[in-house]
């Protein structure tokens, strides 16, 4: 069985050679969260992101507040 390193949670979708797309769910096994996919022999760990992804950025969202108003940002 090949194993695959994925980041998703909780559900993995991926692709079969004949193009369906699959979805198994991961289960907590050993301390650890794992799938295990018959139909194309993988095995799905879950690893968290790199903390890198996780900084926090100023929300692009928020509009930008123009005038002498608090913006309540400073
Ligand atoms: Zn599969």
């Amino acid at each position: 069985m090949k194993e695959k390193i994925v980041s998703v949670f909780p559900a993995v979708q991926h692709r079969h050679a004949d193009g369906e797309i699959i979805s198994v769910t991961l289960r907590r096994k050993n301390g650890e969260y794992s799938a295990e996919c018959h139909g194309c022999q993988t095995r799905f760990r879950y690893q968290k992101p790199r903390p890198a992804s996780r900084r926090y950025f100023k929300s692009p969202v928020l509009p930008e507040i123009k005038g002498n108003f608090d913006g309540g940002d400073e």
